[in-house]
């Protein structure tokens, strides 16, 4: 930089170390995290809106941060892809959420399981045995469990991304597509891949609040799933107005704010006990 001449990437400098020193005090607190216990799981539950029950959880990582307080995955999963730190953390999840489930109430043996997946995590070479590892070692079924990955997933090495999901496929773990719509965007994957549903991006969901008219868009793809033979999640809804209309819509699945906010696997067994009885 110095030869460039003198203070000319000094401002440049300074941004990128500011950058540079906030994501090394991010990877250092993540690996502190894992050390030293500071995740825990939080459970959001879907609904299944025909029969009026909750079909699943999906299991969403939180990090209480001694100093700082609550960090939102939004912040920190990007860093944990970066580092790689992403793959202990994302079997850390799996196995811990795993676990938790089976020690709930008898009852409570058909709720599913889903959980997000960084692109990392699938592209590593042994991803389907240590999804079986951990089933195998917790003893939660195969077939209760649903992955959630993204779109940005079939960027490089479809084929082999393709393969592993189809064995966990016949393994009886169900495949979700979120945030459906905001990502790579080509409409060809879907027929190959052995997925089962497809999660609508809550964009689209709280569009139907704002506008009528691009609420269209839900329609689309609520359409386009159906006729594929795909189920269809909707998240993010957060009102009556938009559970209405997404019922109209023949969606069967939901998840959001409006049944229920992220619970602590306490909250969680206590609204499915509250659920019950209702
Ligand atoms: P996501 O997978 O799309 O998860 C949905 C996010 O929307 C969650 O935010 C959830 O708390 C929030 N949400 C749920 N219902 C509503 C609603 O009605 N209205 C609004 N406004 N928001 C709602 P969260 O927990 O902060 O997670 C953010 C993102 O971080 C997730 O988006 C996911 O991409 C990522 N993430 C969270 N946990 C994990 C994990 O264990 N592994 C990986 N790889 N990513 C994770
Ligand atoms: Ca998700
Ligand atoms: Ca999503
Ligand atoms: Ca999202």
């Amino acid at each position: 930089v110095k030869e460039h001449g003198k203070g000319h990437y000094t401002f440049f400098d300074q941004a990128m170390g500011s950058r540079i020193d906030h994501h090394l005090n991010m990877e250092t607190g993540l690996r502190r995290a894992l050390e030293q216990h500071e995740f825990r799981v939080a459970y959001q539950p879907q609904v299944d809106v025909v029969s009026g029950r909750v079909t699943g959880m999906e299991a969403l990582i939180r990090w209480q941060h001694p100093e700082t307080g609550e960090v939102s995955p939004r912040e920190f999963i990007p860093v944990a892809e970066q580092t790689g730190l992403i793959l202990p953390i994302g079997e850390w999840l799996l196995r811990s959420a795993c676990e938790e489930l089976l020690r709930w109430p008898d009852g409570n043996e058909g709720l599913r399981l889903a959980v997000n997946l960084s692109p990392l995590q699938v592209h590593q070479r042994d991803f389907v045995d240590r999804v079986r590892a951990i089933c195998d070692e917790t003893g939660f079924p195969l077939r209760r469990l649903d992955l959630e990955i993204t779109e940005n997933l079939l960027m490089r090495d479809v084929e082999s991304v393709v393969e592993k999901l189809r064995t966990l496929s016949r393994l009886g773990v169900t495949i979700t597509i979120d945030d459906f719509g905001t990502g790579y965007s080509s409409l060809g994957y879907l027929q190959r891949l052995p997925i089962h549903a497809l999660k609508i991006d809550q964009s689209f969901v709280h569009a139907i609040r704002e506008n009528e008219e691009k609420g269209t868009l839900v329609e689309t793809i609520i359409a386009m799933a159906h006729g594929l033979g795909l189920n269809v999640v909707a998240e993010g809804v957060e009102t009556k107005r938009q559970l209405d209309y997404l019922r109209r819509l023949q969606c069967g699945r939901m998840q959001g704010f409006y049944f229920s906010y992220p619970l602590s696997g306490h909250e969680a067994v206590d609204l499915l006990e509250g659920w019950a009885r209702e």
